[in-house]
């Protein structure tokens, strides 16, 4: 018999008690010593007394019969997750500038590089045209998931403003339903135009309260950012468009966390359902040395800690740290682990076009000569083997990854990163998920304890 590769066990703050979790096979399970010493009999490969538990376990694909036949499964779910990707919707980002009015205090662009020029109505043209052979080219039926990104896309601008105005009405005019990412500081001056069509929803940054904001996300023209990004928001809202209100967490704003909890209850937002703050890490996506950056996990230590101590913290919704999103979505979804051979969208369907005819796969690449992938001005081009370097890359062909029992959640890490910091695209970029995912296991334990069906959640 073999213990499958990709088992994970969790020891949680209750005696002799884990969470044991296999993202090859789809399983979470609560179980005890009794089940983790049949575990280590396996792997011992000793003679295990009780039949049934042992059943149990094969079932649910923590035991298999040989080595050989895990791995023709492995194989297997692969094949199944690339057929799912290639099926999946094609995502498409847009970036009409790369000019921002904000200088936040952790961003790592060069801003003397990124002049206020606009897309023109050439290469707008063409941007469309090629999204639209792109999707005629998809075997997916669904409609692309279009984002409209920077720069920031809602600048103070005549050009911009017509500029936007004309991507909404293209997309509108293929039924697409557009998300927005903007730092939301003009956002109010849009709302009118905005409101006139189905924005899939706008996220905007807020960094925590006033002080803090202000400090973070700074503005070389007004004094503060954060009231105008208030009475933007609270505009969009009444105008029935959705907002994403994301927080970028790291040490200097971490614990004024609930302050910025209290302040949205009293706002009203909390009721609102148009409104959905959450909170993502501070990553390292540069080779910039920020000072604030804490390790994933330390910094969700501290937000759990928050969240147990804090009630205002309900408002603000965890979203972003990857092994955390598995109890969570066991929890609330009962949606059970699955694979992930692949790290981001860079990696499965998606484009990015900017307004300069380049055409890249990673939302923060864009811009970076290097890592253009092919062009789509004046017509499309699309270089198979620079883009094959993306897509190509999963847990399967980076042979640390593949005999890493963390890899169905890691996925292999970020590519951009392992370009940069690590050793090369063809090679892993690990992070601290272990660790996260001991950090969560012991959070939502015990939630996961007092679910109806006990000690299965299969
Ligand atoms: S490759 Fe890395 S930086 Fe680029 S989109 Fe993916 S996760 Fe983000
Ligand atoms: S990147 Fe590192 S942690 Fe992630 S799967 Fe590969 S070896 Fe494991």
């Amino acid at each position: 018999m073999h213990l499958s590769r990709y088992n994970l066990l969790f020891p949680v703050d209750e005696k002799g008690m884990y969470i044991l979790m296999n993202n090859l096979s789809s399983a979470m399970d609560i179980v005890d010593d009794d089940v983790v010493d049949i575990l280590r009999r396996v792997e011992r490969g000793e003679k295990v007394n009780n039949g049934d538990t042992l059943t149990t376990l094969k079932r649910k694909g923590y035991v298999f019969e040989t080595e050989e036949y895990e791995e023709k499964y492995l194989n297997y779910r692969f094949r199944e997750y690339e057929q799912k990707i290639k099926m999946s919707l094609p995502v498409f980002y847009l970036y009409p500038t790369y000019a921002c009015n904000l200088r936040c205090s952790y961003c790592f662009q060069d801003h003397s590089a990124r002049k206020n020029v606009v897309i023109d109505d050439q290469c707008l043209h063409a941007a469309f045209e090629s999204m639209d052979y792109l999707q005629e080219k998809s075997p997916s039926k669904e409609l692309p998931y279009f984002v409209i990104f920077g720069g920031e896309p809602l600048l103070k601008s005549k050009r911009q403003f017509e500029v936007i105005k004309k991507i909404l009405d293209e997309s509108s005019n293929r039924g697409w339903k557009p998300k927005i990412v903007s730092n939301g500081v003009e956002l109010e001056s849009y709302v009118d135009m905005l409101s006139s069509y189905d924005l899939e929803f706008i996220q905007v940054t807020v960094d925590g309260p006033e002080t803090m904001h202000n400090k973070r996300r700074i503005s070389p023209k007004t004094s503060g950012t954060f009231t105008p990004i208030i009475r933007g928001i609270q505009k969009a809202v009444d105008n029935n468009i959705k907002m994403a209100i994301r927080i970028n967490v790291d040490a200097q704003n971490l614990a004024l966390l609930p302050e910025l909890a209290r302040f949205f209850i009293e706002q009203g937002w909390e009721e609102n359902k148009l409104i959905v703050p959450y909170m993502a890490p501070m990553r390292d996506i540069s080779c910039m040395e920020y000072r604030h950056r804490l390790p994933e996990h330390v910094a969700l230590h501290q937000i759990y800690d928050l969240y147990r101590n804090y009630q205002e913290m309900r408002v603000i919704h965890l979203i972003g740290w990857v092994g955390a999103e598995i109890f969570r979505k066991a929890l609330e979804t009962d949606q059970l682990p699955s694979p992930q051979f692949k790290f981001c969208g860079a990696n499965m369907t998606r484009f990015c076009f900017d307004l300069k005819g380049d055409v890249y796969t990673c939302v923060n690449c864009a811009g970076v000569e290097e890592y253009k992938i092919g062009r789509f001005f004046p017509t499309l081009e699309i270089d198979e083997s620079a883009l094959g370097q993306w897509r190509n890359r999963s847990i399967l062909h980076i042979p640390e990854c593949k005999s890493c029992n963390l890899a169905l959640v890691c996925g292999g890490g970020c590519t951009k990163l392992a370009a940069e910091k690590g050793e090369g695209i063809g090679r892993p970029y690990c992070t601290d998920v272990g660790e996260v995912l001991s950090e969560s296991a012991r959070y939502y334990y015990p939630f996961l304890k007092e679910r109806p069906e006990g000690e299965h959640h299969r």
